[in-house]
């Protein structure tokens, strides 16, 4: 099945919203088999979103869109849309005294807003698309031709819930026997480049036809995506685990996590494992990476905490490291990072310290020591393991790099 999909929304247009809903719809429909052919992002207009739905509507003839349902006035969609298919939007009694219900599980007295009394405005012959998640229904609307539109609301959790709930059931049933699914799996790589990767995969950078190979690169390294199309839930499964084997077998040892898992959750993991607590030790990133270590739910578990010696006297005074080493080689040096590393672990009686100093820019830099110059020490059990390098990008870009690189280091020794 190939669909359209429109998101509506002048703050998605403006930029003051990122389009989640777009990714997260065709992520969810390629698990069913249904193909996003085209999208497009229009403006709270009943004239821009008539017109783009029409367009779909006569490529493709099946169409799902998000936003614009609620109670306010820029809420277009459905007007616009009842009127593209010729129908007149009538209130749906029963659906009133669903929103006035949901309304008053709230704790709301007094009258309804009139403005909920639109939620309840539906085209002739349409069918309601139940949100247990909030108040707007959604709206299956369908012409002789077998032309249809999905509209759901803009509210991310709430596209979510019913996109589970209620329309891929429904595309589903429409489909009927065996869906022909669209599968991906990623691999999450760090610690090398995208095209020093492409060059390890030698002969097989780029997949096969039956299971492409796509290339994400970003600061926590390079993604590798293997999709498999047009072939039954078991087809598709068993070569995304042929193609796996293969990019295990070539780069497993820069391969930290598949999916969404982060780094940090994968250290975390490995320390609960050994049974080892983590401090960590930070200048340039101020604390990021004690940040993402917490971000995890039971990071308590293993680890402890942090420093952020910023300026040299908390290098100094704080975390005790020597002011000959700092004189002699400069805060951003091996030997500083090793003894941060090390005496933060000491001070918080950790098996593994984790020590950051960089110069993340803009300003900053030395003739030797170039914006974006980093040295982590990993400091585990007694042995050290050091990484000095230069990373690339603005101020933000090296101190994620940073954390992910100290990360990655840890995630070696600990493994
Ligand atoms: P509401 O009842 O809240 O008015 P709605 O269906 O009318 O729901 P919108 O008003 O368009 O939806 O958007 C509701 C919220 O969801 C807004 O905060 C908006 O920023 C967010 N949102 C809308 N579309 C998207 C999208 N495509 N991706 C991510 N967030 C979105």
């Amino acid at each position: 099945m190939k669909i359209e999909v429109i998101t509506i929304g002048d703050e998605l247009l403006l930029g003051f919203v990122v389009d989640t809903n777009a990714a997260f719809l065709a992520r969810a429909l390629a698990g069913v088999g249904v193909e996003i052919v085209r999208r497009c992002t229009v403006p709270d207009d009943a004239a821009a979103i008539a017109g783009s739905v029409g367009e779909a509507l006569d490529r493709t003839g099946a169409v799902i869109t998000t936003g614009g349902l609620g109670p306010t006035s820029d809420d277009m969609t459905k007007p616009a849309i009842a009127a593209l298919f010729g129908r007149e939007l009538r209130i749906d009694e029963e659906i009133v005294a669903l929103i006035e219900q949901r309304f008053r599980s709230f704790g709301f007295t007094g009258p309804m807003p009139p403005g909920n009394r639109q939620q309840a405005m539906i085209p002739q012959g349409a069918v309601i698309i139940p949100n247990a998640h909030g108040t707007a229904p959604g709206i299956w609307i369908e012409d002789e031709r077998g032309r249809w539109v999905a509209m759901l609301p803009g509210v991310p959790r709430e596209m979510r819930g019913m996109l589970a709930d209620e329309l891929l059931p429904m595309l589903r049933a429409r489909e009927r026997g065996e869906p022909n699914v669209i599968l991906s799996r990623t691999l999450r790589t760090t610690g090398i480049g995208e095209s020093a990767l492409a060059d390890l995969l030698g002969d097989d950078a780029k997949g096969s036809p039956d299971l492409p190979i796509a290339y994400n690169p970003g600061w926590q390294g390079t993604e590798l995506r293997l999709t498999a199309r047009n072939v039954s839930l078991e087809e598709a499964r068993r070569r995304l685990d042929v193609g796996a084997r293969m990019l295990y077998s070539k780069a497993a040892r820069y391969i930290y996590a598949e999916e969404q898992l982060d780094l940090a959750e994968v250290v975390l993991g490995l320390a609960r494992k050994r049974g080892i607590r983590i401090a960590t030790a930070e200048s340039c990133t101020g604390g990021l990476l004690g940040a993402r270590l917490t971000a995890i739910p039971g990071a308590s578990e293993c680890y402890t905490g942090g420093i952020v010696a910023y300026d040299d006297a908390v290098k100094l005074e704080v975390l005790g490291v020597r002011t000959e080493a700092l004189h002699s080689e400069g805060a951003v040096s091996e030997v500083v990072a090793v003894e941060m590393a090390q005496r933060v672990a000491e001070q918080m009686r950790c098996a593994v310290g984790i020590a950051i100093t960089g110069i993340a820019g803009p300003g900053g830099a030395t003739p030797d020591k170039p914006v974006g110059t980093v040295w982590i020490a990993v400091y585990a059990n007694g042995e050290f393991r050091t990484h000095g390098r230069v990373f690339i990008g603005d101020r933000e870009e090296i101190r994620l790099r940073a954390t992910q690189a100290a990360l990655d280091i840890t995630r070696q020794m600990l493994a």
